[in-house]
């Protein structure tokens, strides 16, 4: 994990230094908490997190901003079309599905739909860059005991 970060920071080095920019302190520190973290998160959820690292809310959102157009992390369309981010260097292409009734976010692999997309892309003339996808779900527990208590699926 921890060569995965550096790996990222690396990257991330590389991408600002191409529009001129640099890697400050405080870019690095929001870099290796995002990545330190198995979660779906918000710009808020990263705020509470770094609080105490004197870090401004235009630096935190600018950063997310960087982050995503390097590909470091990506944007996913969660919870109450809140704007949620994971990181998703290292990791494989997954989807998500989301309970309307508890909120709770279950990942799966995304290797068959990313097929389709690509087979979709290529009859319409298209090379697909990134996609979107979010199932809303009525969670099967709930409806049947009233009461969801499935866990959040996170896929290594
Ligand atoms: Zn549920
Ligand atoms: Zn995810």
């Amino acid at each position: 994990m921890s060569e995965q970060i550096e790996q990222a920071l690396e990257i991330f080095r590389r991408f600002l230094k191409s529009k001129e920019l640099k890697i400050t302190r405080q870019r690095e520190i929001l870099l290796r908490r995002i990545f330190e973290w198995e979660v779906h998160f918000s710009a808020e959820d990263l705020e509470d997190r770094v609080k105490g690292d004197g870090i401004s809310k235009a630096t935190i959102y600018r950063t997310l901003q960087l982050l995503a157009e390097c590909g470091l992390i990506s944007e996913v369309a969660l919870k109450d079309d809140r704007r949620m981010y994971e990181h998703t260097y290292g990791r494989d292409p997954h989807d998500h599905i989301v309970c309307v009734d508890c909120k709770k976010v279950f990942e799966f692999d995304g290797a068959a739909i990313a097929r389709v997309e690509a087979e979709i892309a290529k009859r319409l003339g298209f090379a697909p860059m990134g996609h979107r996808l979010r199932i809303e779900a009525n969670c099967e527990a709930l409806r049947k005991t009233g009461k969801c208590e499935r866990q959040e699926i996170r896929l290594g």
